[in-house]
């Protein structure tokens, strides 16, 4: 789906467009979660650390270079323990001074991690975190009836924040309780019980409006554009209203969650009613390339990246999760070299390099979105790379 710049995001769109080409950039990713006493995501670190450190020549200033940047990479894995995040991604080279650590924190039940694994190529490996970006679990959660409106923020599947509002009842005036003749006007008793349904429906509406303003602030400020609503069938109407007539951009999902269920299971509600549009707006998306009316659907992975390489325009990027290929790209252009060992494009030395990870790297660095897919026989026939544009 469609995503604002939210911390993954921009770390992604921020790498996408950085090629290191006179020393590699190294991409880890550790899960660091515990198993038992252990944790696994550090002894995979110690080990991958070492094998690439024998690869490289003794006394070499490559090694040199290499020792004091595995240094930094350790330093910042003590760092995320401290923190307390159970995953760690880092995107580091050396030569040009360039380190950036990503420390992410997801929810003990969210069944999300990044594989633990070392890369090193002229390209960050963003593919882990593009991949867990289209399945992270953001989103606002309102819930309300007449009377009790809260609002939680949903960040990689845990409540971050919440804010609740009870709704002003109308003050009910003596004569209003009697439902009297109005002296002041000469209303009738029916006029004056319409304007206390009037004062009524004032306070309901400011009420309705007020949830709706938070969420609209809560949305601007964290980059969030997926609001599940779950309400009764009379507030339900008027306050999707109120969120949709406020904010226009922002994607509203009906579910079914009453507002007096336990925190813990409103929150399982909306996971599962964010999880099913997600599942939803992929299926559409694959629906789009095989018929894409008036865009144009592009197939196939080398197509694809030569296609990004040249084009500026906006579009959807749809990988299934199963695409896997390596190929000869170019350092400095990314076209790929069929044989031989120059780039057949701008002569630039060619190297072995993840096909999903380029286009990935591609489509984050023209803003496309990046939607994966599971399981889609008819886009696994076409290669499992399309490109709607
Ligand atoms: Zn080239």
């Amino acid at each position: 789906m469609k995503k604002m710049k939210t911390g993954i995001q921009g770390k992604i769109a921020k790498l996408a467009s950085l090629r290191f080409t006179d020393y590699p950039v190294t991409s880890v990713f550790l899960n660091l979660r515990p198993s038992g006493t252990r944790r696994p995501g550090l002894v995979f670190l110690k080990k991958e650390l070492s094998r690439l450190e024998k690869s490289l020549f003794p006394n070499s200033s490559e090694l040199a270079n290499f020792s004091a940047e595995r240094a930094k990479i350790e330093r910042a894995a003590a760092e995320a323990q401290a923190r307390k995040a159970n995953q760690l991604a880092i995107f580091s080279s050396f030569r040009q001074e360039f380190f950036e650590p990503f420390f992410l924190t997801l929810s003990s039940e969210s069944d999300l991690r990044i594989p633990n694994s070392v890369v090193r190529g002229s390209r960050p490996y963003l593919y882990p975190l593009a991949l867990l970006a289209d399945r992270l679990e953001n989103f606002l959660l309102l819930v309300a009836d007449l009377r009790n409106g809260e609002l939680f923020k949903v960040e990689t599947g845990r409540i971050t924040e919440s804010w609740k509002k009870e709704a002003v009842l109308h003050p009910e005036t003596r004569r209003e309780k009697q439902g009297a003749f109005d002296r002041r006007t000469g209303n009738t008793h029916t006029t004056f019980t319409k304007r206390v349904e009037g004062h009524r429906q004032a306070h309901a509406d400011k009420y309705f409006r007020s949830l709706a303003e938070k969420t609209g602030a809560w949305a601007q400020t964290s980059g969030i554009r997926s609001i599940i609503v779950g309400a009764d069938a009379v507030s339900g109407p008027p306050l999707k209203e109120e969120v949709a007539r406020l904010n226009s951009h922002l994607s509203i999902v009906p579910a079914p969650i009453d507002v007096k269920l336990s925190e813990a299971k409103k929150l399982a509600l909306g996971v599962a009613a964010f999880r099913k549009k997600e599942q939803a707006i992929s299926l559409q998306r694959v629906e789009e390339l095989f018929f894409p009316g008036r865009r144009q659907a592009i197939f196939g992975a080398a197509e694809a990246a030569s296609f990004l390489r040249q084009a500026q325009r906006a579009g959807v990027l749809v990988l299934d999760e199963a695409f896997h290929k390596e190929a000869q790209l170019c350092v400095h252009c990314s076209a790929m070299a069929f044989q031989g060992c120059s780039c057949p494009v701008c002569s630039g030395p060619v190297q072995t390099a993840a096909l999903e990870n380029e286009l990935v790297c591609l489509a984050a660095a023209r803003n496309l979105e990046i939607e994966f897919v599971k399981d889609s026989e008819p886009l696994a026939r076409k290669g499992g790379v399309g490109l709607l544009i």
